[in-house]
């Protein structure tokens, strides 16, 4: 079965990495959850490669903060514009130079035809994706550069705060309405993407920030790679309000391989089971519709099940929702037609 996904961090991972970025994605590394090679054996044919500005040590262990029962990671300062543009590019080129380099094999797709051509002739469809817009300027002289150079997906913010607005922090338990939304600047963003038909991904802004798009926008609303509140309470899922309101926009949710958003208990651990990923697609599926759920890994951005372990376990997901009942059409939807079909909503032609 094709797998086309919603978020991967592959790229933080290679410009992080000891081994040079292009041979180690085009040949495979085994490190991580993501490269070529592994995807191929998963059936995953595309997603969203995200770029990503990572905030210093701010000296928090994150993992025994998680550990506990009820927790609330806090959130990195607000970054500066030069340092952030720098990685930008750098991680932006980092995409270019494996399309560059993977003789033909690769594609950054800016059309949902671009997408289908890949899947038909065997060559990864991948999307240019920012989370968080920390590298884009006020007057968005950075936005035209980098959709020339291929880029068709944007989340406003990553969960730290940035001139855009304000994202939200990764508590458990708790509501995603955790403060202030957008800000005017982030409305000016919101504007300037649906002039050029950059999809807004939704899956970092806390629940005003969402309604702010959702008020604005004239694109389907789009989740790259969040879950369902009603099955864990964490602040990154959606509650069913705003499940509906996709639903109404016949727009999308990726569901997040993330065990935190997973699991009921908000717990980040790989040993969860199969069985909680699907109680999430059933609820996703109940209140979004069969047409606006598909996956949103996270791979190599969090802790996933280690039933699945990496790319190469796609197709064990894929089993269990056979064996739970998803028909092949519904598989087909959820697996790849629904991402290529939303983006065509959104993106036009
Ligand atoms: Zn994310």
């Amino acid at each position: 079965m094709p797998v086309f996904d919603g978020h991967n961090d592959v790229l933080l991972r290679l410009m992080r990495g000891k081994i040079q970025p292009e041979k180690a994605f085009l040949e495979g590394d085994n490190i991580g959850h993501l490269d070529w090679p592994r995807m191929k054996q998963g059936g995953m044919f595309g997603g969203f490669f995200a770029v990503y500005v990572p905030s210093e040590e701010m000296g928090v262990d994150v993992d025994s903060l998680m550990a506990r029962a009820e927790y609330d990671v806090p959130l990195p300062p607000v970054l500066d514009i030069a340092p952030s543009q720098r990685v930008t590019v750098h991680m932006s080129s980092l995409l270019i130079r494996i399309e560059r380099a993977s003789n033909g094999e690769v594609k950054i797709c800016r059309s949902a035809s671009d997408i289908r051509h890949c899947l038909d002739n065997g060559k990864l469809a991948a999307i240019l994706h920012i989370e968080g817009a920390e590298g884009i300027d006020p007057d968005f002289h950075m936005l035209d550069v980098l959709y020339e150079s291929g880029l068709r997906s944007i989340g406003p913010v990553w969960s730290r705060p940035n001139i855009f607005g304000h994202g939200v922090p990764f508590r458990y338990p708790s509501t995603p309405d955790t403060g202030p939304g957008l800000t005017e600047l982030g409305f000016e963003l919101v504007k300037a993407c649906n002039r050029l038909k950059i999809m807004i991904d939704l899956s970092h802004l806390n629940e005003k920030g969402f309604w702010d798009v959702a008020k604005l926008t004239d694109s389907p609303l789009v989740a790259t790679h969040s879950n369902a509140y009603e099955v864990c309470p964490h602040s990154r899922n959606l509650t069913d309000k705003q499940l509906a309101a996709i639903r109404e926009s016949r727009g999308m949710v990726g569901v997040n391989f993330a065990t935190s958003f997973i699991r009921p208990d908000g717990m980040r651990s790989d040993d969860t089971s199969l069985e909680d990923m699907l109680r999430h697609m059933d609820h996703l599926i109940e209140h979004v519709g069969v047409d606006g759920v598909g996956f949103g890994s996270d791979f190599d951005g969090a802790t996933i099940p280690a039933e699945i372990g990496d790319a190469r376990g796609l197709p064990r997901l894929v089993d269990a929702m056979r064996k739970h009942g998803y028909d092949e059409a519904t598989l087909r939807k959820l697996c790849y037609e629904n991402w290529i079909d939303v983006l065509e909503r959104t993106w036009g032609r």
